[in-house]
């Protein structure tokens, strides 16, 4: 699984990169094919598919670094603000299967679009049952 991982390698060195970030257990570099310039991914140096199997501590050290990451986007690109996400899965977009975080500046004004095409609606008390399935105890 991991030999073949693409951020597995870039991680070992043996693909280049723009690293932006290291420390023991996290990289972030930039995204060579940026939504906007100065994107970046954050990538735990351990292999995780994703976010159904990542530990609770890699999670969090993955959401730390994105915070560093926007924040200095934020003093040096001068962004206004930004988009800070996973794709899950072939469905949800992600195509290399090594968990990461993208930290993407934004604009005001910069005529890109983040957002769902359709917006789905809920039939009447379809929320609430969607809700009672879905509630963590
Ligand atoms: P995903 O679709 O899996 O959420 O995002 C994967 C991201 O990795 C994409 O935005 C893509 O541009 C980026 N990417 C793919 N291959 C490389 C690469 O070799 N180097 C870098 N720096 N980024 C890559
Ligand atoms: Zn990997």
């Amino acid at each position: 699984m991991t030999e073949n991982c693409l951020f597995c390698k870039i991680v070992k060195g043996e693909i280049p990169c723009t690293k932006i970030y290291e420390d023991e257990e996290m990289i972030s570099f930039l995204d060579i094919s940026p939504c906007v310039k100065g994107h970046a991914l954050v990538v735990p140096k351990q292999h995780y598919e994703n976010i159904y199997d990542v530990s609770d501590d890699v999670l969090s050290k993955i959401a730390v670094v994105a915070k560093k990451i926007a924040l200095k986007q934020k003093k040096v690109l001068n962004c206004n603000g930004g988009n800070v996400f996973f794709n899950v899965n072939q469905c949800g977009g992600q195509l290399v299967p090594h968990i990461h975080m993208h930290v993407v500046p934004r604009y005001n004004n910069d005529q890109k679009i983040f957002k769902f095409n359709i917006h789905d609606k809920y039939e009447e008390s379809e929320m609430k049952t969607f809700g009672s399935k879905l509630k963590i105890n």
